[in-house]
């Protein structure tokens, strides 16, 4: 059966490698800054001192939201498109690049039309920003931001396309998941957690090797239920599944079978070893106090046990088990008997 460990297991990676964009967005965001703020002060341009103030408190709000939010949200998006706005009026160097590096976070953020709108509003502050900044407006200016736009629709559609193979590989993840749940879920039983009736029938069809059969049937267990009430019937079983659960290894199976009734296989045991445990798990059971409220309950089991000879289909076998069982309760309930020929 597909392990739901496994899956979950990508799912965290998958969310890891979207959020892992988003932080090295802000780490190449602050790179750029202090590139920027750097070339303001070496070029000392007439508004350095503007630009170093934005550059301090876009860094100071990137690390900012960066601890609280792990992702890019509308309005840090806002926030860091005004600071980028600040930067471009004031002329900063390279603030271009952080409008693209922004636009790359917003469009890996959000879906395919949101990103082209996304990348629409960016480019708009960006030209209206850098038209206000700028101090000459020739020839130049005009190539300078259609070069830059240009860069823009690059990003936004190198982004979408980044997207739809992250999400597409998420969709896949979580159908994934899903199938493997209602899978789970088809062979399990509700109540105790062990394979139902459907996985037995399932498992034993494939089953090639020699295995031992146990059929575990509670004793009375009608007059249990009679006396103190299905809820209590139904702590008992989920009780007995436990100490089922506890005392099998990791390649034998246990299923419930029927309403009181369970079945163990154990591949590759000798009789032997399927007599031992069966004797274990009926003292176990019967050790076992249960409480209604001042009264002390008992309750005991009757096991048969059959081996599954090569040859013999699962049928057989578990007619056999039955059989034995049938002894075992006639010969005065809470006892192991083997099917004998
Ligand atoms: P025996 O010792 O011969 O096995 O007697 P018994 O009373 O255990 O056997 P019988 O087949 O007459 O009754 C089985 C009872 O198991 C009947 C039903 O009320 C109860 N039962 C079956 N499924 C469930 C369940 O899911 N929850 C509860 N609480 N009781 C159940
Ligand atoms: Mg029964
Ligand atoms: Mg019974």
């Amino acid at each position: 059966m597909v392990s739901e460990l496994d899956t979950v297991k990508s799912i965290k990676q998958e969310n890891s490698s979207l959020s892992y964009l988003q932080t090295f967005g802000r780490k190449a965001n602050i790179i750029f800054l202090l590139f920027a703020g750097m070339g303001a002060v070496v070029m000392q341009s007439p508004l350095w001192m503007w630009s170093i103030f934005f550059i301090i408190i876009y860094i100071v709000y990137s690390a900012v939201t960066c601890y609280y939010h792990r992702q890019l949200d509308g309005r840090e998006f806002l926030c860091c498109l005004v600071l980028c706005g600040a930067l471009a009026c004031v002329g900063t160097l390279f603030c271009n690049i952080l409008f693209q590096l922004l636009l790359l976070r917003m469009v890996i953020r959000v879906g395919q039309l949101r990103a082209v709108r996304a990348a629409a509003i960016v480019g708009a502050i960006f030209a209206l920003t850098a038209l206000i900044g700028a101090k000459v407006i020739n020839e130049n200016f005009w190539m300078d931001i259609a070069y830059n736009l240009l860069g823009m629709g690059i990003v936004t559609i190198m982004a979408i396309h980044m997207n739809f193979i992250f999400r597409s590989k998420k969709d896949f993840v979580e159908l994934t998941r899903q199938n493997s749940l209602n899978f789970q879920m088809a062979f399990t039983d509700a109540l105790t957690g062990l394979f139902n009736y459907r996985a037995y029938q399932e498992k034993m069809a494939v089953m090639q090797d020699r295995y031992i059969l146990l059929i575990i049937d509670i004793d009375h267990f009608k007059k249990v239920n009679d006396t103190y009430g299905h809820e209590f019937g139904n702590n008992v079983l989920v009780h007995l599944a436990n100490i089922i659960k506890n005392s099998i290894r990791y390649s034998d199976m246990a299923f419930r079978y029927g309403g009181e009734e369970f079945v163990i296989v154990l591949p590759g045991a000798t009789e032997e070893v399927g007599m031992r445990i069966a004797e274990r798990l009926r003292v176990q059971v019967e050790e076992q106090q249960f409480y209604f409220e001042a009264n002390k309950i008992t309750v005991t089991i009757s096991i048969g046990v059959a081996v599954r000879q090569c040859g013999f289909s699962a049928q057989m076998v578990f007619e056999q088990a039955d059989r034995a069982l049938y002894i075992a309760k006639d010969s005065g309930r809470n006892r192991v008997e083997a099917f004998v020929s």
